[in-house]
């Protein structure tokens, strides 16, 4: 592999994705991993609506292989409170995010899955496009350059874990996909903001036929809490394959303090069941933090997924923020060692990503609390301040997160404001109105007849895209001339052509752009400018792709 790839360490979904994504702009990537395969361990289930936004710029098959494991209808929601499966339920969240905005809003569908099956459809992804070299069992021991701003490369030192063998590896950037514990976040030096070790889990993936005690109260999440089991049991394909949760002290956050016996009987409580058959495959440790990097770029080097932020699970989205981050920052690396972006263009996955990760963080320890409240409301009437429902009604953002997936607006110099603003909403976590405001999503539309359509999102490729109505001629010959003269794709699509018709009428007015006007869209499906009318001479769209990488100021 040749100086000019990018080297990835963690072969995590976030740095597998990061792979794919690299590979979507003709970079290549080593990724060292230093176990000797994907997880084997469920950990997290949820591939959000948005991450499936993201996982169609893959191609379609892995898209389809990634629905392919979605549970089915009706595990992904609610979350309901119970003391045990067959006792007494408490009360529920209907939970929309995991269940989709639906196709007016987007032409993906999310996932509730398991881990391990994700990792290993991304890692056969990877494997395909020929263009990543994947290296299991070799593990970075030091990063030796690559943070410092006159660092021309990055280098690492790795280790063959099964040989000892020792060997420097050199590439034009370092992405940090390296979870939690992060080894190049430690060498680098970069603080962690927030709290760790708040709770402290033992994760049981295990078969047991609770289905057929579940009967119809099927839900994404079920808690229990009564004197013999109190934790959360996840059903992985709603055909037997369970993940539970278990809040432990620290004293019992050992591997050996769980072994196959404690399970049991921990499951056989919480399902309420004393004979139930339960089958235990694997047992995890997972330490429940708070946390966003104080910054998350340095030099040519990225922090991205855990490495970047950890979150409560209460929301279901850390991995999702992680990719989502990843997705930010992979086209600008690309450009940025490609030579066709200044280095500072990179600086703005930190300003566009951080502020998301803290509001994340915040609203996901927010309903990690609200877990506890409404576990003492229902359990200890006399000593809560709250009636459960009263708490369950205040918890309604958990699970309720489109205007986190779909809402996030940017702020950089990779956005240039026009002025607008995005339209009100009653709460800018849970709700989402589509809009083409610089720095926000670019709406899904569907484009086509009544029997064959492609999304808006269909035509945003490695490259800019700028979309524009049947007056627009003028944008199509500055778009041809940016890509010749600035070296890099900037597409153009007259709405209204052949295959592209606004049959719904719904695109000019969403993009907010008359006949004549138009829109920039960044590589990531993001607004980067826009021109509602004709007015505005060609230059500003020109400059605004010229600013974007920057190359002027
Ligand atoms: C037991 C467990 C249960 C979890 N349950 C949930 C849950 O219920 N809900 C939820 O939202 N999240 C959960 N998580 C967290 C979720 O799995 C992570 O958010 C997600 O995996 C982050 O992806 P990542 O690629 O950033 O990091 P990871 O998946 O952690 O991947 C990092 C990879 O880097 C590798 N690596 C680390 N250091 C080195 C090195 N020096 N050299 C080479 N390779 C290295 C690691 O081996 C690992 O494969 C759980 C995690 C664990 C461990």
């Amino acid at each position: 592999m040749s100086r000019d790839a990018v080297t990835i360490v963690g072969g995590g979904p976030v740095g597998l994705a990061g792979a794919l994504e690299l590979a979507r702009f003709g970079v290549p990537s080593v990724v060292l991993e230093q176990h000797d395969s994907t997880s084997w361990h469920p950990k997290t289930r949820n591939f959000n609506t948005r991450t499936m936004e993201i996982a169609r710029g893959w191609g379609r098959l892995v898209y389809q292989r990634l629905r392919a494991v979605d549970t089915p209808p009706g595990w992904k929601s609610p979350i309901r409170f119970f003391d045990t499966v067959v006792g007494t339920q408490f009360g529920q969240i209907e939970t929309q995010g995991f269940e989709g905005p639906g196709p007016g809003v987007s032409p993906a569908l999310p996932v509730m899955s398991s881990q391990e099956l994700i990792e290993a459809i991304l890692r056969d992804a990877a494997d395909v496009t020929g263009m990543v070299d994947l290296r299991f069992g070799h593990q970075v021991t030091e990063v030796v350059s690559g943070w410092r701003e006159s660092d021309a490369e990055a280098t690492v030192q790795v280790q063959v874990v099964n040989t000892g063998e020792a060997y420097n590896l050199s590439g034009a950037a370092l992405v940090a996909a390296d979870g939690v514990d992060s080894l190049v976040r430690g060498q680098l030096g970069v603080a962690l903001e927030g709290e760790q070790g708040i709770n402290y889990f033992v994760n049981c993936y295990f078969r047991s036929d609770i289905e057929s005690y579940v009967g119809d109260r099927t839900g994404v999440l079920l808690f229990v809490a009564n004197p013999g089991a109190a934790g959360v049991l996840q059903p992985l394909d709603a055909r037997g394959r369970w993940l539970c949760q278990i809040a432990v002290q620290p004293d019992q956050w050992r591997r050996e303090a769980w072994d196959a016996d404690r399970v049991q009987q921990w499951v056989r409580g919480a399902v309420g069941v004393p004979n139930l058959e339960v089958e235990v495959r694997s047992v995890g440790l997972w330490r429940m933090n708070v946390t966003v990097a104080e910054r998350l770029v340095a030099g040519r080097v990225v922090l991205c997924g855990d490495a970047a932020h950890q979150f409560p699970p209460t929301g279901g989205l850390g991995v999702n923020t992680g990719l989502q981050g990843m997705h930010n920052a992979m086209w600008k690396l690309a450009l940025c060692v490609q030579g066709v972006a200044n280095w500072s263009l990179l600086e703005t996955y930190n300003a566009e990503r951080r502020a998301p990760a803290l509001r994340t963080a915040r609203q996901s320890l927010e309903n990690h609390r609200n877990v506890g409240r409404i576990a003492a409301a229902a359990y200890n009437p006399s000593g809560s301040d709250m009636e459960t429902s009263e708490v369950i009604r205040e918890s309604h953002r958990y699970g309720n997160h489109l205007g986190v997936e779909f809402g996030t607006r940017y702020e950089s110099s990779a956005v240039i404001p026009d002025g607008s603003e995005p339209p009100g909403v009653e709460d800018t976590y849970s709700d989402y109105a589509p809009c083409a405001t610089p720095g926000c999503r670019a709406p899904h539309v569907w484009l086509g007849n009544d029997t064959e359509q492609v999304s808006t999102l269909d035509l945003f490729g490695a490259g800019f895209t700028v979309l524009t109505g049947p007056d627009g001629d003028v944008w199509h010959q500055v778009a041809c001339e940016a890509s010749r003269t600035l070296h890099t794709p900037v597409a153009c699509y007259t709405i209204g052509a052949p295959g592209l018709a606004d049959y719904r009428n719904v695109f000019f007015d969403q993009y907010g752009i008359t006949d004549d006007g138009a829109v920039l869209v960044r590589p990531d499906g993001y607004v980067a400018w826009r021109s509602t009318t004709g007015n505005s001479d060609g230059a500003s769209l020109f400059g605004a792709v010229e600013q974007i990488l920057g190359l002027r100021h």
